[in-house]
């Protein structure tokens, strides 16, 4: 048996928002046991629960939206929250973005290390994926079939002499999401990038957030896995499955995917209730690697018995 998991402190802090390129204040706070995630825009005072009925504009990140309001780049946070087993809390923004910080979910784990996590007297419920689901559009897919564990297969291909073929397979936990998936960033195209300044988006993009793209390499430095476009699109799918609401039991099979597929297919698989079931924790193995960086396993060091 697991139990529901909340932040034990606030913690928080301020970025800019990739496309409005303006300052965001962001905030964590615990939440009881049941409330989910969700989103307040304390500037407007709206608040967005993170699930799939709530999805709006998905053109390069996810946008959640009610009555009117939203909000963008929600997905990496999404990703941190469900990849670290956080069940219930409220996240909040003072404007229509959450800031992009370095374009990963590391900052995010780091926040939620420096919150603490605590578990709540209700035990955790999961979404078994329990007949295959797909969504394919042109030879872009994603497909959801049944698994014991939480897991992701992805590959990409791009029309760039640097991207033509990454795939990776990865069983997402606490430990693999916070070393193998966190710390890969946002990516896009030189050419793409000076199209979407001209439409008034990605007014925050820099080199400090995103890895871009020209047409012979990377203009970045230096990338943080040498396949760090694919598991920056695991990072991208983790946080919109998150928008389910369980955590998913089953596995992800994507190819040339994005959010709109992502999010299509965890539609999909709600809407087809044979596909599905609602099922408390099949206790699955705790892993006893050794920890090369410490911080997931600190992590559930932390987590002490239910109140
Ligand atoms: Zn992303």
């Amino acid at each position: 048996m697991t139990y529901r998991r909340t932040l034990r402190r606030e913690v928080g802090c301020t970025g800019i928002g990739l496309h409005s390129g303006r300052p965001v204040r962001l905030r964590l706070l615990p939440a009881p046991a049941q409330h989910g995630i969700r989103f307040a825009r304390t500037d407007v005072g709206v608040e967005i629960p993170a699930t799939l009925a709530h999805v709006g504009e998905q053109d390069h990140a996810t946008t959640l939206s009610r009555d009117g309001v939203s909000i963008g780049t929600v997905e990496h946070l999404l990703a941190a929250l469900a990849g670290l087993g956080v069940d219930d809390a409220r996240v909040e923004v003072d404007g229509p973005e959450v800031p992009v910080l370095d374009g990963s979910a590391a900052p995010f784990v780091i926040l939620l290390h420096e919150a603490g996590l605590r578990p709540l007297a209700v035990p955790r419920l999961h979404i078994r994926v329990k007949e295959p689901v797909a969504v394919v559009h042109g030879g872009k897919s994603a497909r959801l079939t049944p698994a014991d564990h939480f897991e992701i297969d992805y590959s990409i291909g791009f029309d760039h002499p640097l991207l033509r073929h990454q795939a990776v397979s990865v069983r997402v936990t606490p430990r693999s999401f916070t070393e193998q998936v966190a710390p890969a960033r946002t990516f896009g195209f030189l050419r793409e990038v000076e199209m979407l300044r001209k439409s008034g988006l990605a007014l925050g993009g820099s080199l400090e957030n995103a890895v871009v793209i020209g047409e012979t390499g990377v203009l970045n430095n230096k990338l943080r896995f040498e396949d760090e476009f694919v598991r920056h699109k695991v990072l991208d799918a983790v946080g919109d499955l998150a928008l389910l609401g369980f955590p998913l039991l089953g596995r992800l099979e994507a190819t040339r995917a994005g959010h709109a597929l992502h999010t299509a297919v965890a539609q999909k698989l709600l809407a087809t209730p044979e596909a599905y079931d609602i099922v408390p924790a099949g206790a699955p193995a705790p892993e006893r690697a050794p920890v090369v960086n410490g911080r997931a396993r600190e992590l559930e060091d932390r987590v002490e018995s239910p109140a």
